[in-house]
């Protein structure tokens, strides 16, 4: 016990060493990175590219200082200090509030963002988000997380793509940081999916076109979409949307119950209006979690 309290300065090799000790050893190799005591190599898969996303909260200033958390990953692999080691019960809490966190953000950032979009969208009565090239044929393909035989009408994009690029830009870059916290693994993305699920897979349903093409002419990779999207695809798609349903469900009757008003539902973004109010009306504690 006096050991702890104990005071004393210490070298650099005691404190790497320390920090071996301390952590698991992937949360400490990366750690030792971080701090710039190791090399910025990845030590899982040799790759020299690594993100630091910091969350903070400007509505939470401390003192005049923000609260803040950070995050550091490889790019590459994904292996990092994240919550990879999930069955500690802190991490597990965390990563629950801020999959809470993100689902609010899709309600009041990405959705309001889209909703700009589809407007100017239908106001200027584009066509190239649906437009076929091969008529009765799918527009896209997935395969491995990735858009596969794409099928549209190429000239439509590339008339119209600029003058909503503002706008899709903005929303598509809204919804790549809803994503980045459930791709890396520090968000419970399992949390989100019932609540989320739906609204974010419609979401990138309506961009494949303008996804497959700024992915492939290099302006955006949007990693972080396409790698939620197609686990969570993957998901419905594999449990043939028997898992899907019953949450669908249950999301439904909490609807009622908070009476949140269901009206216009076939209109084509409606379902995002629809979860814009439902997670407004919803507390978090009425949630699954
Ligand atoms: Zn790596």
């Amino acid at each position: 016990m006096a050991e702890r309290n104990k005071v004393g300065y210490i070298g650099r090799e005691e404190l790497v060493d320390r920090i071996r000790k301390q952590f698991s050893p992937e949360y400490g190799e990366f750690l030792l990175i971080q701090a710039g005591y190791s090399p910025k190599v990845c030590p899982k898969c040799g790759s020299t590219s690594f993100t630091t996303l910091w969350l903070a909260k400007p509505n939470d200033a401390i003192d005049g200082k923000m609260w803040a958390k950070w995050y550091f990953w490889c790019d590459k692999c994904f292996a990092g200090n994240l919550s990879k080691n999930i069955a500690d019960a802190n991490v597990k809490r965390e990563a629950a509030k801020l999959a809470s966190e993100q689902c609010r953000y899709l309600a009041e950032e990405v959705i309001p963002s889209f909703q700009r979009f589809s407007e100017k969208y239908h106001q200027l009565k584009l066509t190239f988000l649906t437009a076929l090239q091969i008529p009765n044929n799918p527009l896209m393909q997935i395969k491995d997380g990735e858009f596969i035989n794409p099928n549209f009408n190429r000239e439509a994009l590339e008339k119209e793509l600029p003058l909503i690029a503002k706008e899709l830009l903005e929303y598509l870059n809204k919804l790549e940081y809803f994503a980045i916290v459930f791709a890396a693994g520090v968000a419970d993305e399992r949390v989100a999916f019932p609540v989320a699920g739906a609204p974010f897979m419609g979401g990138v349903n309506m961009c494949v076109v303008p996804l497959y093409h700024l992915r492939a002419t290099g302006q955006g990779r949007f990693q972080s979409t396409m790698t939620l999207y197609s686990m969570w695809i993957n998901r419905v798609a594999g449990a043939a949307a028997a898992s899907l349903l019953p949450s669908m469900r249950e999301w439904m009757k909490k609807a009622e119950t908070n009476r949140v008003e269901l009206i216009g539902i076939s209109k084509p973004s409606n379902w995002q209006t629809m979860y814009s109010k439902l997670w407004l009306k919803l507390k978090p504690k009425d949630l699954a979690w």
